[in-house]
C-alpha cells in the first residue's frame, strides 16, 4: 500500500508531493490516516532552514490528528482504555527515551537528549519513514503516548492543542500564578491566543495583550484579554503607562513573551512588578542575543525568568481538556484550511501572517 506526503527536500525551495511505501509495524506501531496538520510558525523556519534541528528531506508537520487505520499487536492510551481501529487520536508529539537523566531523575522528559519528535528532527531516510505530519498517513512508534479525542470534534480544531497549547500549559504548570493576578502577554498569534485562554481558565483577574495585528488583538479580546495595545500606533512608554496605570503603577505579576522577537524581552521585563515573573515561549529558533539591564530588571526588581522548552506529555493533556471546553472560541482560530496539495500555500500563507493558523486537510482531496 502506497501513500503520500509533502516532502522537504532543500530549504527555501517548494515542498515535493511523493509517493511513499507504508512499512510493515513494529509491534505496538500505530498506522494513522491524517486527518488535519497544523501548519506551525516553526514549520516556516524549517522551511528556510534556520531551525538548527531540521535533517533533509524530512515530511514537515508535528502538529497532527487523525484515525487509526492499523496497530500491531496491543496499545493503550496514556488514560489506560485499549487503542482500537476506527478511533480519532492526537498525541504527544516528542518521544523521549524514558532512561537518561531528564527523563528518569528529573521528571523533565522535554529536555530529554534523545527525544524525537514527529514532523522536526525525524528525516524522511529513517525508519518507520512515514515521521511527519504533511502527509495522508503517519506511523506512531510505540513508546508515543496517545489520547482518544473522539469523533465528534473538528480535527482542525485539535491540532494545535500538542504545540501551542501544550507549550503555553507548560508555561503556567512551570510558574503557577495566584487567582486574581495579572498577566501580560506579548504577541496575538497561536501561543498568545492560547496564553490568553489559560490564563483566563487559571483565574487571572486582569489580561492584557500586546501585538501588532488588529485583527487579532480583536480574537484575543474574545478569548477574555482585558485590555489589547497595538504596538504599531502606540511607543513603548506608552504601552507602559497603560500598563502601570492598570497596576497601581507596579507592573504586571506575570508577563509572557510570545514573539520570539529578541526586543520583546526588554520590553517585558520592564513591565514585570518587583517580584514577579517573565515566561518566554516565543522563541522556536535562535533569533540572535537579547541585551537587558540585568542588575536593574532582574536582580534589583527579584524576577523570575522561565525559559520554556515545547512540552511534555501531561501539557498536552491540559491543553487537550481547555480546547474540548471551550471548542466553539478556539475554532475561531482556523482561519485557513488547504489540502495536501497546497502545503506551499500554506506555509506561505503563515510566513506572511495573512493566516493566524493554517490546517491542511490531507483527506479533503481523497473524499
Ligand atoms: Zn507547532
Ligand atoms: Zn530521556
Amino acid at each position: 500500500m502506497k501513500t503520500k506526503a509533502m516532502v522537504l527536500e532543500r530549504f527555501n525551495a517548494p515542498l515535493v508531493m511523493r509517493e511513499l511505501e507504508i512499512p510493515a509495524l513494529d509491534d505496538s506501531a500505530v498506522l494513522v490516516r491524517i486527518d488535519a496538520a497544523g501548519v506551525c510558525g516553526s514549520d516556516v523556519h524549517m522551511w528556510k532552514g534556520e531551525d538548527e534541528r531540521t535533517p533533509l528531506p524530512i515530511v514537515l508537520g508535528h502538529e497532527g490528528v487523525g484515525t487509526v487505520v492499523d496497530v500491531k499487536g496491543k496499545k493503550a492510551y496514556v488514560t489506560g482504555e485499549p487503542l482500537k481501529i476506527g478511533d480519532r487520536i492526537l498525541w504527544n508529539r516528542g518521544v523521549s527515551c524514558n532512561r537518561c537523566y531528564y527523563c528518569s531523575v528529573l521528571n523533565q522528559p522535554w529536555l530529554c537528549p534523545h527525544r524525537k519528535v514527529y514532523g522536526i528532527n525525524r528525516p524522511l531516510s529513517e525508519p518507520p519513514y512515514l515521521n511527519g505530519c504533511y502527509a495522508e498517513h503517519l506511523v506512531l512508534a510505540a513508546s508515543t503516548d496517545i489520547f482518544n479525542v473522539g469523533l465528534e470534534m473538528d480535527s482542525a480544531v485539535l491540532v494545535s492543542v500538542s504545540c501551542s497549547g501544550a507549550t503555553v500549559a507548560h508555561a503556567f504548570d512551570e510558574h503557577p500564578f495566584p487567582y486574581g493576578s495579572t498577566v501580560l502577554i506579548q504577541g496575538p498569534g497561536p501561543l498568545g491566543v492560547y496564553a490568553v485562554a489559560f490564563a483566563r481558565h487559571l483565574g487571572a483577574g486582569e489580561i492584557i495583550v500586546t501585538g501588532g495585528s488588529e485583527h487579532r488583538l480583536r480574537l484575543c479580546k474574545q478569548f477574555g484579554a482585558t485590555a489589547v495595545l497595538n504596538r504599531l500606533t502606540t511607543t513603548v512608554e506608552e504601552r507602559r503607562e497603560v500598563i502601570l496605570s492598570r497596576t497601581g503603577g507596579r507592573g504586571v505579576d506575570v508577563a509572557v513573551e510570545a514573539t520570539g522577537d529578541p526586543s520583546a524581552v526588554k520590553e517585558g521585563l520592564q513591565l514585570v512588578r518587583l517580584g514577579g515573573a517573565y515566561l518566554s515561549i516565543g522563541f522556536s529558533q535562535p533569533p540572535g542575543a537579547c541585551t537587558v539591564d540585568f542588575y536593574q530588571e532582574v536582580v534589583r526588581k527579584n524576577v523570575k525568568i522561565q525559559g520554556v522548552w515545547v512540552s511534555g506529555t501531561r501539557h498536552t493533556f491540559l491543553a487537550l481538556h481547555l480546547v474540548e471546553k471551550h471548542r466553539d472560541l478556539f475554532s475561531t482560530m482556523i482561519t485557513h484550511r488547504f489540502g495536501l496539495d497546497e502545503a506551499n500555500e500554506a506555509l506561505a500563507a503563515m510566513g506572511s501572517r495573512e493566516a493566524l493558523k493554517a490546517v491542511l486537510m490531507p483527506q479533503a482531496a481523497l473524499s
